[in-house]
């Protein structure tokens, strides 16, 4: 069996955003208007303001600006609505990025349902699972959007497939499952209670890691010939997938890193410009 081919997330990504920013500087020019993306931080957690900084430089590079919005640690729940309400209502800001986790105190539900889903660009909100689950227009959530801009890049349609979704969580294993069913894949879901992970993989065309366990997925799970994709990250560019030995059975396979993460960002900054053009009537 010859060794997978790698889909190149960081290449992918970097034309998504030459293309954004092309479209980002016709909009600012017809409407003498910028796209405006805005990012609420709570707190400092040191990895979320990393996070927010890389978000904001890549807005720069593309030619939207952005409006940062630093919460202190100890604001409520209360407070983080009513700062997601402002912003939802300020015609100058057309998305909205709340970071997350935001601290145990803070409901983050309550939070994400204040950002008006016509700026929900990170596709957090009830209505934005709604409309990607059925299909209709609105904002996906921005890893799983990016995950199938990488599998429709490489060729791959889902359609008839066997999809295994490991992680189910609302911003990444779930609704990456609903896309994958959306382009009618049969979609099974794996997650920590699942009681034989490996028996489940191996009857995979289609495999998303989405959990945060290094190396959970073993090469000698991998069905020959499956397109392997690889969302997890643990410090050390370390995914979910034991890489060497899963390159020798997959015939796709992404990175990590350059796999899937330059894909969140750039999914991010298209789906600002999407915003944008729609609230600004271009
Ligand atoms: P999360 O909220 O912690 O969810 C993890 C999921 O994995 C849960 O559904 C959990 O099951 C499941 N799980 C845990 N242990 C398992 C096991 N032994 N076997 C099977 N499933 C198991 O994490 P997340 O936010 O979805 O993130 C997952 C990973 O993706 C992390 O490494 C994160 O860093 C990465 N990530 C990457 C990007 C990117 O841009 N590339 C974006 C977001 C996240 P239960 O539901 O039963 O608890």
């Amino acid at each position: 069996m010859t060794q997978a081919r790698l889909m190149d997330g960081t290449a992918l990504a970097r034309r998504i955003v030459e293309e954004t920013a092309k479209r980002a500087a016709d909009l600012t020019e017809r409407t003498g208007s910028a796209p405006c993306l805005a990012t609420v931080l709570v707190g400092e957690d040191p990895a979320s303001v990393t996070y927010v900084r890389m978000k904001r430089n890549r807005c720069r590079t593309a030619g939207i600006t952005s409006r940062h919005v630093p919460l202190p640690a100890d604001t409520t729940t209360e407070q983080v609505v009513a700062t997601l309400r402002e912003l939802s209502a300020d015609p100058g800001v057309h998305g909205i990025l709340l970071q997350h986790p935001m601290g145990p105190h803070i409901d983050e539900r309550a939070a994400f349902e204040a950002i008006a889903p016509q700026k929900d660009v990170d596709g957090v909100t009830f209505a934005s699972f709604a409309t990607m689950s059925f299909g209709l227009p609105g904002f996906v959530s921005c890893t799983p959007g990016g995950i199938m801009r990488l599998l429709d890049e490489y060729g791959v349609d889902p359609a008839g497939r066997r999809a295994v979704v490991v992680g189910r969580s609302a911003i990444l294993g779930k609704p990456a499952g609903m896309l994958l069913l959306a382009r009618d894949a049969t979609v099974t879901y794996c997650h920590s209670r699942t009681t034989d992970l490996s028996a489940a993989v191996r009857e995979a065309d289609i495999v998303v890691a989405a959990v945060g366990r290094p190396r959970l997925i073993r090469g000698q799970d991998v069905k020959p010939g499956a397109v392997v994709i690889d969302a997890g990250y643990s410090p050390g560019n370390v995914g979910d997938v034991d890489f060497d030995s899963a390159v020798e059975r997959a015939s796709l396979i992404t990175p990590v890193p350059g796999g899937v993460g330059p894909m969140t960002i750039a999914t991010l900054l298209e789906q600002t410009v999407d915003a944008a053009a729609r609230q600004l009537g271009v």
